[in-house]
Formats: C-alpha cells, sequence, structure tokens
C-alpha cells in the first residue's frame, strides 16, 4: 500500500516538485517500507521522534524538520537534519547558525510565512518576513542558508480560498528571491501542500509538498 500510495502522488506532481514522506507518529517499519520503495525524503514534527527513527534508518534519508522547533532542541538535530522548514525567528534561527557551526555543518532552512485565514502561533506576517531578512543581511549566518519560504493554508474544503495563500505564498517567494536572493540560487524552496492540498500547491509552484495520512494511513 505504502509503495502503491508514494507511486501514485508522485506521478500526480510530476517532475515540479519533491515529495517529503511526513512519517509523524507512524513506526519505523512504515518508514522502511517507503525507504524501499525508493522515498528517501522523510518529514517530521518532533525533535525526540526524529533523532530515533534517523538511528533506525538508512543514513542516506534526508530528514526535513517540518514543524515548529524550540530553540533548546537544535542541538539535538543540527549533526544530520538536511532542512528546517519552520524558522520563524531570528533567534531560533541564531540558534540553528551556531549548532551548524559547531557541527562544521550548513544547515539548509526555510522561513514559515503566515498565509492562512486562521489564527496561528507560527508563521510570520510579511513585515516579520523582511524585518528578519534585513537582520539577517546585516549579520553572519555562514552555516544557515535561506532555502526559501514554507507555508500552510487554511484548513477549509474551499479550494479557491487554498489556491488563493498558495499563490500568495509563490508571490512572496518571488518578491523575495529578487530583492533578497538575486543570482544565489540556493534560494529556490516554496514548501507547500499537504494530503488534502498537494495538487494545488504543485499547481501553484510548491517545489517541495509534505504528505502524510496518503501515504502512511490516518494518524490515530
Ligand atoms: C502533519 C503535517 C503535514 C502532513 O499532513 P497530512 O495531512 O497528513 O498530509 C504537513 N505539514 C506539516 C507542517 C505537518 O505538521
Amino acid at each position: 500500500m505504502i509503495a502503491a500510495n508514494i507511486e501514485k502522488i508522485n506521478q500526480e506532481i510530476g517532475k515540479g516538485a519533491r515529495l517529503i514522506a511526513v512519517s509523524k507518529t507512524k513506526p519505523v517499519p512504515d518508514l522502511l517500507e517507503a525507504y524501499a520503495a525508493g522515498q528517501r525524503l522523510f518529514g517530521e514534527n518532533k525533535v525526540q521522534e526524529m533523532v530515533s527513527k534517523q538511528t533506525q534508518l538508512p543514513a542516506d534519508v534526508q530528514w526535513h524538520l517540518i514543524g515548529h522547533l524550540q530553540r533548546n532542541k537544535v542541538k539535538y538535530i543540527a549533526p544530520f537534519v538536511a532542512m528546517i522548514h519552520a524558522v520563524d525567528s531570528l533567534s531560533l534561527l541564531k540558534e540553528i547558525e551556531k549548532e551548524a557551526a559547531k557541527n562544521n555543518r550548513i544547515i539548509p532552512v526555510l522561513l514559515q510565512v503566515f498565509i492562512a485565514e486562521e489564527e496561528t502561533k507560527f508563521g510570520l506576517n510579511e513585515e516579520e518576513l523582511y524585518e528578519l531578512l534585513n537582520e539577517v543581511n546585516k549579520g553572519d549566518y555562514a552555516h544557515v542558508q535561506i532555502s526559501g519560504l514554507m507555508g500552510m493554508a487554511t484548513n477549509t474544503t474551499d479550494q479557491h480560498t487554498i489556491r488563493q495563500e498558495f499563490k500568495h505564498l509563490k508571490q512572496l517567494f518571488d518578491i523575495v528571491k529578487e530583492k533578497y536572493f538575486t543570482h544565489l540560487e540556493y534560494f529556490k524552496e516554496i514548501s507547500m501542500g499537504m494530503s488534502s492540498d498537494y495538487p494545488i500547491a504543485v499547481e501553484e509552484g510548491a517545489t517541495l509538498v509534505r504528505v502524510g495520512s496518503l501515504i502512511f494511513g490516518e494518524r490515530g
């Protein structure tokens, strides 16, 4: 089942985007099944769970931390994490810089932008996004690579709302790229789309989609 699900989703997203298999709460054998089907990008939202699974899966898995990250936990994932998706403050970015330097690594990160209608604690609004980028420009962040933006659409069945929110994130991406990352090829990722809305996200320019339940089944 897992292998067939992955194949189906990969066909749907085509070449424009890469699939992150969101394996949070799922047991290691499920991840191994996905791995055997060729899946290499895995997404987790809890540090402890990611660290534990990392030791149990092959070394060529690329681990994406997709959930909110507390500063005091960065050190546990800094040695191996492939990308941190939900950076939403300068203090978190500074901590990642510090821990990446300790590990002699450059860690790719995405800035989480708030695009939904719903109230949530996480994500930068536009003003905060530019403030953060201005601060980064002034500082020395040699061990983090801001690789793009991440966002989550409103949890709604209204396709139009979802599409508008994804369009908005793509527009912001284009503005930020032009203003802060001209000619910097690593700023290229737009992480958007989950099980319920990834086809729309791909149409609107997602380069990374984060799909869980459609691959592994509903979470308990
Ligand atoms: C859980 C989660 C997903 C995947 O959700 P599904 O609906 O199971 O595809 C994607 N992104 C984030 C940030 C998540 O926490």
